[in-house]
């Protein structure tokens, strides 16, 4: 919804209209409308009052379908729960990967060209990864953190400017052309549909390797710490059920290996997103070896429509929203025909394991009206931001009540 803005990254300014913004220069934003205030608004904590209270306490005696949250950090995990949420439907452990020094260290693996020069680098960002895992497993103890594979395209971490890619050349003792290359070879021209999710960790399994291991023993450390960490290991954008076999293969040797190493176990559980069709409607073979599956509404929108998640709000879509072609905006409220896979998706995953936990995890997950129709659908659980966690609490309810 910010398409807008002209962000001019050399200039480090953002224009809309006729104003202009620099770095460093405070807007105010107001979450719930989308208002964005010129300036340094003045804020305070929403606190919790007995009528919440007693409002999520009705919804609480009521629901069927369970709220977890999508948090990515122990501060958002944490208020999440506050809130009410049951557990982390989704960690996207891509931002962790953005912070500090840790983009040096990804960017040293992506410009790697040997598997060892590779696993050096994620050798860095491992206990970095394990601590971020440890704070959302504590804050989370007792209750299922599903924390997914690293899913973006890796160009999205490259050195795309001048002057970084002389500072990565530097830095690893190699000419700066050899990185302008690697960054050209690594451009993709829809990156949404390219070489993203579980591709990545097919064609560079030591990630899988080094996440699930920051995963696996962070869990031990704190289960050695006397808590009850609950991890659950999501591959993303599996389109078939041979890639997430190869992955939970990796994840599980892991496990075992780290088992040995510090004498202790702890359970997880090994599952999918299911995001593109083909998922959904092989649902039945993926459901065998998955434990569960979160519903990735967002790229499945994507990918059943063929509406490219980046260009959606640039021309067509809201001359389709104008014109009423499309009644809402798909990505905001679940489509019928989305909706329709995830319900395809969830029987035959329930024929394929009986035992499988299915939620969603998708934007929807926070939005009411989306809320009935994955309570409809018969989903365990959906997940969403901390801050609508209450929303979607209630909205559970109400589907419940309606259904009584
Ligand atoms: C999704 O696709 O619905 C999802 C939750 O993943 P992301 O938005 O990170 O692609
Ligand atoms: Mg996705």
């Amino acid at each position: 919804g910010a398409g807008d803005l002209q962000i001019d990254y050399k200039a480090r300014t953002i224009t809309v209209g006729n104003k202009k913004y620099k770095e460093g220069d405070w807007i105010s934003l107001n979450g719930s409308t989308g208002e964005v205030y010129l300036g340094k608004v003045e804020t305070e904590d929403a606190t919790l009052d007995e009528d919440f209270t007693a409002i999520m306490n009705l919804a609480e005696k009521y629901t069927r379908m369970y709220v977890r949250t999508n948090a990515d950090t122990p501060k958002d995990a944490r208020k999440a729960r506050d809130f009410g949420a049951k557990g982390v439907g989704l960690c996207r452990t891509e931002h962790m990967f953005f912070e500090g020094h840790r983009i040096d260290a990804m960017r040293e693996m992506i410009l790697s060209d040997t598997v060892e020069g590779r696993r050096d680098a994620l050798n860095k960002i491992l206990p970095m990864q394990r601590g971020d895992f440890e704070g959302i497993l504590e804050a989370m103890n007792g209750l299922g953190v599903t924390i997914r594979l690293l899913d973006p395209p890796l160009h999205e971490f490259t050195p795309n400017e001048p002057a970084s890619q002389q500072y990565m050349a530097q830095k690893l003792g190699i000419p700066v052309e050899r990185i302008k290359e690697k960054v050209d070879a690594l451009h993709e021209f829809n990156p949404m549909l390219g070489h993203r999710g579980c591709r990545l960790g097919v064609t560079y399994p030591e990630i899988t390797e080094m996440q699930a291991r920051a995963i696996i023993e962070a869990a031990c450390n704190l289960k050695l710490r006397g808590l009850d960490p609950r991890p659950e290991i999501m591959v993303p954008l599996v389109g078939t059920v041979k890639e997430l076999k190869q992955q939970a293969e990796i994840i599980n040797r892991v496990a075992a290996m780290i088992f040995e190493e510090k004498g202790v176990k702890v359970d997880y559980k090994v599952g999918t997103m299911i995001e593109v069709p083909r998922a959904a409607v092989t649902a039945d073979q993926i459901a065998e070896v998955a434990d569960f599956f979160s519903f990735g509404t967002n790229d499945l929108t994507q990918t059943t429509f063929g509406f490219s998640r980046d260009d959606v709000e640039s021309e067509f879509v809201p001359q389709y929203l104008a014109e009423r072609i499309l009644p809402y905006n798909p990505f905001a409220t679940v489509d019928p025909g989305v909706a329709k896979l995830v319900e395809m998706g969830v029987e035959l995953g329930h024929e394929g394991n009986p035992d499988i936990v299915c939620g969603v995890c998708g934007e929807h997950g926070g939005d009411p009206d989306s809320v009935k129709i994955f309570y409809g659908i018969g989903l365990d659980y959906v997940s969403c931001s901390p801050y609508r966690v209450p929303l979607a609490r209630l909205a559970a309810a109400q589907a419940a009540l309606a259904d009584k």
